[in-house]
């Protein structure tokens, strides 16, 4: 079994699935008392946080290269940064150690793509809604067609991830919001929905659409187990 290296804490609330999602994972295809092999590195989100809403982004690309350096120290032997939005940096993190990168969106549109499905909708942070380093993956490297919300949809979606979800607060009425959202970009064809923010799992699920969601956090976690077992 290999070592899945992972830089976590953003948030804690989504690392926390990544960890108990591997782990069963693991044990359910190998039994016993089976367990992953794993390095976490966990930072403060705090401190993420103010980079990225501060557009600090050189020196938060710095902090996830120094973290993901320590990953590859503590022995892993491949890294998987736990969030979505904080792959806007991945190339240069990538760049800076020897361990293969697991990117979580080429770990979810695998899954798309296994489904048949070309025409999808994304929700997450404002970040990996508007720019290129997410949806353009999708688009150029995947050829999935990405269908975001509008802009009023993308500041409320934004919100309730900062200031409810990565604070673990769990609110129904976000919720009613969310599935309204989900089911006005059904409205307008998408075949799926990606939960493009490792979150938006613990707010939404299944019986909340009308199309299939593709779940990032739940997605990357099995891409990894099978990359440490193959
Ligand atoms: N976990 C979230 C994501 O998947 C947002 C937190 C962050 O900004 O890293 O994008």
């Amino acid at each position: 079994m290999k070592t899945i290296g992972m830089i976590g804490g953003m948030s804690w609330e989504s690392t926390a699935e990544y960890y108990k999602i591997i782990n069963e994972e693991v044990n359910r295809r190998l039994g016993g008392l089976h367990s992953a092999k794993s390095v976490l590195v966990s930072v403060d989100f705090a401190d993420i946080e103010a980079l990225q809403s501060q557009g600090r982004w050189e020196e938060a690309t710095q902090s996830m290269i120094a973290a993901a350096r320590q990953v590859e120290a503590g022995g892993a032997d491949f890294l998987m940064i736990c969030t979505n939005t904080m792959h806007k940096m991945a190339a240069e993190v990538q760049k800076a150690i020897h361990i293969p990168l697991l990117h979580i969106a080429d770990a979810t549109a695998e899954k798309v793509k296994a489904q048949g499905l070309e025409k999808i909708g994304l929700l997450g942070t404002r970040f990996t809604m508007e720019e290129d380093f997410y949806k353009g993956r999708l688009v150029h490297q995947h050829g999935l067609q990405v269908l975001v919300p509008s802009t009023d949809e993308r500041t409320l979606i934004h919100r309730v991830i900062y200031d409810e979800l990565c604070l673990g607060n769990i609110r129904t009425e976000s919720r009613n919001e969310y599935v309204r959202i989900m089911d006005r970009l059904t409205a307008e064809g998408v075949q799926g929905i990606i939960l493009g923010c490792t979150e938006i799992g613990l707010l939404v699920g299944e019986n909340d659409s009308r199309v299939p969601l593709f779940d990032t956090t739940r997605l990357h976690a099995l891409a990894a187990v099978d990359m440490a077992l193959e």
